[in-house]
């Protein structure tokens, strides 16, 4: 990480704090409390979404400086863990990066794999973890890799660093995404409002007037138009709201995915290398859950037809866009099962435990998120103790 992305992330760190760096009861509970909110519909407000950082965070180092996840471990910690990723490439110095939190850098992409290896955990496929989990083979702690949307730094940037540990990894490809044509509006969403210095957004039939004039206005302008864009009917609204956005603004957002994300012939080649496998992620990202059955339906397999015809091999993952409770449940984990994918992933914390194998298309993951790339807090993700605060220590959360 540059000097001054590690000064930005320690100056927005409250574990610097001195109030927040000692093991202290009162932060476990409010983490807990706050965790039993749902982390993406309840938590409307910005200080509440910001508080709610800090207290992962915090939570994390009391976790952390206490001493409490190797305590928690051999509880906890389950028989295996899926990480989920997003974008792996050399961090940028830019202040306003409200997306920081879906990319890591190569070097903790390596940190990561080293930690992993040193805990004597597999590094399995999907396909492997499939077994596994069907076989009740739980003789030996695994782990998966994981990487959502396809992007191309996952080639140019992690594929390098998961060769060097001899690690697969599975890629879930939006359809979409790989053909040039998909919206990634949380992208052109940043751009936006990197560019502008206010942004105006259409809220109850009254135009609303963001400032964004500085890094704290646009950051808090994104989490505001964030926000609203959630309450939009579908995800094809929020791609046209966000079009109208980005032309008002002079932002290319249908270039976005040709700059960002591989097309069918770079995928063809990136999953001809044996550690590579490639699962489906809907056609255009949306959300299942916001869809009819039948366009929902219409968005698992279609996707999955696409990838198998472009690169002439089974896609039989799948990971949910967003993949959290609103984005996907009961309804699309049916779906998936009768669809036939072997395993579908959610974005929903947690470790793998031996009951998760009634759940295959339910699965939980542990995320590296670059709002966290600081080696002290592996150990406690990978003990498990986080995410089971995160389900108030259900072992399984798959309703
Ligand atoms: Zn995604």
């Amino acid at each position: 990480m540059h000097a001054a992305a590690v000064a930005r992330t320690r100056a927005r760190n409250p574990a610097n704090d001195s109030r927040f760096s000692h093991p202290d009861n009162r932060l476990f509970n409010r983490f807990c409390h706050i965790s039993e909110l749902d982390p993406s519909g309840s938590l409307r407000a910005i200080a509440m979404k910001q508080l709610r950082n800090n207290v992962i965070r915090a939570g994390l180092d009391a976790l952390y400086f206490s001493g409490a996840h190797h305590l928690l471990r051999p509880i906890l910690a389950g028989v295996g863990a899926i990480f989920m990723l997003h974008h792996v490439r050399p961090a940028r110095d830019d202040m306003f990066q409200p997306n920081q939190h879906l990319e890591i850098t190569p070097d903790f992409l390596r940190e990561v794999l080293a930690h992993v290896r040193a805990l004597g955990v597999d590094i399995v496929s999907m396909d492997e973890a499939h077994r596994r989990m069907r076989e009740r083979d739980f003789a030996r702690r695994f782990a998966c890799f994981t990487f959502d949307d396809g992007y191309r730094d996952n080639r140019d940037h992690a594929l390098p660093v998961m060769r060097d540990h001899n690690a697969p990894f599975t890629v879930y490809v939006a359809s979409d995404f790989a053909e040039g044509s998909g919206r990634l509006w949380w992208v052109a969403l940043e751009r936006v409002i990197a560019r502008a210095s206010a942004i105006d957004i259409v809220r109850d039939g009254a135009t609303l007037s963001l400032d964004a004039h500085d890094d704290d206005a646009k950051q808090a302008a994104f989490q505001q138009a964030h926000d609203w864009l959630q309450t939009l009917a579908s995800d094809a609204e929020v791609q046209r709201e966000v079009s109208k956005l980005c032309a008002r603004h002079g932002v290319d957002d249908a270039a976005i995915p040709r700059e960002l994300c591989m097309s069918w012939p770079e995928l063809r080649s990136f999953a001809a290398d044996p550690l590579v496998t490639i699962g489906a992620h809907t056609i255009s990202h949306c959300n299942l859950a916001r869809e009819s059955e039948a366009e929902a339906v219409r968005q698992m397999r279609g996707s999955r037809e696409r990838i198998e015809a472009e690169l002439q091999r089974p896609a039989l993952h799948f990971a949910y866009p967003y993949g959290y409770r609103t984005a996907a449940a009961a309804r699309e984990f049916a779906m998936a099962r009768e669809l036939g994918f072997a395993t579908a992933v959610t974005t929903r914390p947690g470790m793998i435990f031996p009951e998760n194998a009634e759940h295959l298309t339910a699965l939980p993951r542990v995320s590296l998120n670059g709002n966290y790339q600081t080696t002290r807090f592996l150990s406690v993700l990978t003990s498990g103790a986080a995410t089971a605060m995160w389900n108030g220590f259900r072992r399984v959360n798959a309703a």
